[in-house]
């Protein structure tokens, strides 16, 4: 194994807005698609996409249908990077430039 350094620019983290947790990346189709650890549950995010739910291959379970927040600068699908129950907040990252929104209740 190589040891690249880690660089913040490439690299994101998004959070199965189902779950809360860590998505893993993966290559699917020659592009980097991230899915949920959790079992079956569908939800999968892009970047040029945003979250999308594989429904083909997973039973649909009761989620919430992909929450779509879009970035004020360039309109590119935001990535749930950061979800605080306690104070009931969400923190909203556009992988393109970063910016961050908050989405409370
Ligand atoms: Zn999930
Ligand atoms: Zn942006």
């Amino acid at each position: 194994m190589p040891s690249a350094a880690h660089t913040h620019a490439g690299g994101i983290h998004p959070l199965c807005y189902g779950h809360y947790t860590e998505m893993r990346p993966h290559e699917a189709a020659g592009r980097l698609v991230y899915s949920c650890k959790e079992r079956d549950c569908p939800v999968q995010y892009t970047r040029p996409e945003g979250y999308f739910l594989d429904v083909q291959n997973r039973p649909l379970k009761h989620l919430p249908i992909p929450p779509h927040q879009y970035c004020p600068n360039d309109r590119f699908p935001m990535y749930l990077l950061e979800v605080n129950r306690k104070q009931h907040f969400r923190l909203w990252r556009c992988p393109k430039c970063s910016v961050i929104r908050v989405d409370g209740p």
